[in-house]
């Protein structure tokens, strides 16, 4: 395959442009920045025409691959006949997008509420929870990422991602990680943690507990067995809403479940999504019961792009294709495949501290000392930068930022993945 000619602005144009116009926030992974112009299923390519890997898929956004056709033609066609409306007046294309995304949810969660963003969706289930309950604590899990903006960052606790502002009723439970964590892998004990912080530190009374199925932006971290189902119990024993938060797990990503929560065997009363439902087109929704969503029945909420039907457009044509190209089988196969590849490497490679995930989302976590598990931070970015000039690109994360995140597009291969191999450590 050979991508188009490219005559745009180059790398050292662009990074100019950037320097100066574009919020200092906003940072690269590279020493020497790729300028990417292109994209094809799970391949980019830059300004030069160089093809790389793309093991990252845009942090764990672009599920169907890079410019998948049929995602393209339904924008187009969806662009040429209406590119926006709001949800004050009807439409086919929101419509029928949140009747076949409730139907990829069990029990009675179908009632949808369309956003632009993880953070937003975050946002909103936090409200509602707070609105149903009557209460204003929340649980969330240390390590956890949800968002950036007031509430979700403070169910965030992960210090880099916080501003200082005030925390306003949000209480971090121990993360149930078993690499790091002081019960490794047991759930129960993790899940006792939540049972003390409800004791002492509310009035008996929650809103809600939020949690991934897997952290993603904490380094892939999979939660301790039995954990999910213990908490959610004393959730819901203390009057509280369980919400997950399936912004990055969704969608297929981890291979043997659509849903994250699934892995864990719980119905949560709240599902918030983004990144792979509109496979880097801006789209977010919060699904829930129709019992929970009638605490907005009465009060005027919406926002002007949610449910914008380009987007939803969009998003029904990826459920499609995840179902047609068989997506879910493909990244459990390819996922297992590469996860024991990446298990033969540790045995090998005394840096490797840690290989975990599952599906299409896969953690290594680097370290200088394997018994003492000494980040490895600068290793890390050595070795993504080297990644990148060999032609394959990848996440990074974790509390320490020395765990390589492994999220590409769900039509990875088996070949992707032995290159992938030979790359990592060659
Ligand atoms: N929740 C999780 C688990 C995430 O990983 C992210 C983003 O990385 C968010 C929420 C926030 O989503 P967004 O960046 O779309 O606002």
């Amino acid at each position: 395959y050979v991508p188009p000619l490219y005559t745009g602005p180059t790398a050292n144009e662009v990074l100019k442009k950037r320097k100066e116009f574009l919020s200092p926030s906003t940072y690269y992974f590279y020493e020497k920045p790729v300028n990417l112009v292109h994209g094809k299923m799970q391949y980019v390519f830059d300004d030069d025409g160089h093809r790389y890997l793309d093991a990252f898929g845009g942090i764990a956004t672009v599920g169907c691959g890079h410019c998948h056709p049929d995602v393209v033609k339904a924008v187009i066609n969806q662009t040429k006949n209406l590119q926006h409306s709001t949800v004050l007046y009807l439409n086919h294309a929101i419509a029928d997008f949140a009747e076949a995304l409730a139907s990829k949810l069990p029990g009675d969660l179908k009632v949808v509420f369309f956003t632009n963003s993880g953070t937003e969706a975050n946002e909103l289930a936090v409200t509602m929870a707070r609105l149903y309950t009557g209460c204003h604590d929340i649980i969330s899990l240390r390590n956890a990422y949800h968002g950036n903006e007031a509430g979700t960052m403070a169910a965030t606790a992960l210090c880099n991602w916080k501003f200082n502002l005030v925390q306003s009723g949000v209480h971090h439970a121990m993360n149930p990680d078993p690499y790091r964590g002081i019960f490794g892998s047991d759930g129960e004990m993790y899940a006792k943690d939540v049972q003390d912080l409800i004791q002492f530190g509310t009035c008996g009374h929650v809103a809600a507990f939020i949690s991934e199925a897997i952290q993603g932006v904490a380094g892939i971290v999979e939660l301790a067995p039995g954990y999910l189902p213990a908490v959610y119990s004393i959730i819901r024993n203390a009057g509280g809403l369980c919400i997950a938060d399936e912004v990055q797990t969704g969608f297929a990503r981890t291979g043997s479940h659509f849903w994250g929560f699934e892995v864990h065997g719980v119905v949560p009363d709240i599902v918030t999504m983004a990144k792979g439902i509109g496979n880097g087109i801006p789209l977010g929704a919060v699904v829930t019961t129709p019992e929970i969503a009638e605490v907005l029945t009465h009060r005027t909420y919406f926002n002007t792009f949610g449910g914008n039907p380009v987007c939803t457009a969009a998003g029904l044509a990826i459920l499609r294709v995840i179902e047609k190209e068989k997506l879910q089988e493909n990244a459990h196969v390819v996922g297992s495949y590469l996860k024991q590849r990446l298990n033969a490497l540790k045995a090998k490679h005394e840096t490797i501290g840690d290989v975990r995930g599952r599906g299409l989302m896969l953690g290594v976590e680097l370290v200088t000392d394997r018994r003492r598990k000494t980040p490895a931070k600068v290793e890390t970015l050595h070795l993504m930068e080297q990644m990148k000039d060999m032609g394959l690109l990848i996440g990074k994360g974790g509390y320490y930022e020395n765990v390589l995140r492994i999220t590409p597009p769900l039509c990875f291969s088996k070949e992707d993945a032995g290159r992938f191999i030979q790359h990592i450590y060659h």
